[in-house]
């Protein structure tokens, strides 16, 4: 009895330990198109998304493409992004264009980054942008672009926003909004039950990697999107989060752990978890996380057509 009492105790001081900062990408919407961009649709979607985030008070952060939504006004912008700070979200930079750096090059992402500042700080009234993400988490495939875009953020006051719980919640919510859109409820369905356990195996496969890697769990950064699947399945994603001992902690809070401040010599074209990249640096043997069911992939490449 003795010893299921301590084995417990343990099993619940491991588990109360976990924490993870969540981060949201792709504002104003991650699917694009004249529909997702609907500037009631959109108000509508962003505060189906806030509601639990706002109830429960998580400091999440949220990162918004200059240029994305091109349609609204610059005043119904910053209504959407106002509902954001309502709810306490952070706001970040995530470019003007979403354009990977190796699609345009080194000088031509940073000017795609400064053109983003402007109308983000129109939207929030002007608050200062700490952060940065890397579109597709693409941070330059060789050194010289790596170390070239680490050199321009710093000097511009950012700090790029690494992701260790990276996952393919973006293809879950593009096959789920096209059955939606094509009336196809029991592929709708299907996708929102293979969703969370989808996440689940994810944050229990990085969970392993990072004691492997880093010798221990450290305060994880959660990537996911703006999207409809996320409007509807938030509330049982942070459920099953809670469920395995998280707690919920802001960015700036996770980013101040030691694991962060790891070598992380990656220079290829891959948007990997940092998890990964440090794995690398090390000389670590690759493991990949699980993947996304292959009923999913092949309506994905379906719906893509
Ligand atoms: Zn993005």
């Amino acid at each position: 009895m003795k010893q299921i009492l301590l084995v417990l105790s343990i099993a619940a001081a491991f588990a109360q330990s976990r924490s993870v900062a969540i981060t949201i990408d792709d504002l104003p919407v991650a699917q694009s198109g004249p529909r997702a961009c609907d500037f009631d649709a959109l108000t509508k979607l962003t505060e189906n998304l806030l509601r639990p985030i706002q109830q429960n008070r998580i400091p999440v952060t949220a990162f918004v493409i200059g240029g994305g939504c091109p349609d609204l006004t610059a005043a119904q912008r910053k209504a959407v992004i106002a509902q954001w700070l309502a709810a306490g979200a952070g706001i970040g930079n995530h470019s003007f264009s979403h354009r990977p750096i190796e699609q345009i090059g080194l000088a031509e992402y940073t000017v795609d980054i400064l053109r983003a500042e402007p109308i983000i700080k129109a939207a929030t009234g002007g608050l200062p942008l700490r952060y940065f993400r890397s579109p597709m988490l693409h941070t330059g495939t060789d050194v010289a672009a790596k170390r070239g875009l680490e050199t321009f953020l710093k000097e511009h006051g950012y700090q790029q926003s690494p992701v260790t719980f990276d996952n393919s919640d973006w293809m879950f919510a593009y096959v789920y909004a096209g059955a939606l859109d094509g009336h196809d409820k029991a592929l709708a369905k299907r996708v929102r039950a293979a969703y969370v356990p989808y996440m689940e195996s994810v944050v229990a496969f990085f969970e392993k990697r990072s004691v492997e890697v880093v010798g221990r769990e450290f305060p994880q950064v959660l990537l996911m999107h703006s999207n409809r699947l996320n409007a509807v399945a938030l509330p049982e994603l942070l459920g099953m989060l809670r469920k395995r001992g998280y707690r919920f902690i802001s960015l700036a809070e996770a980013m101040r752990d030691e694991a962060y401040a790891l070598p992380n010599e990656y220079a290829a074209k891959g948007g990997i978890s940092w998890i990964h990249r440090w794995s690398m640096t090390k000389g670590l043997p690759n493991k990949g996380e699980p993947d996304e069911p292959e009923w999913l992939t092949k309506e994905y490449q379906r719906l893509k057509k």
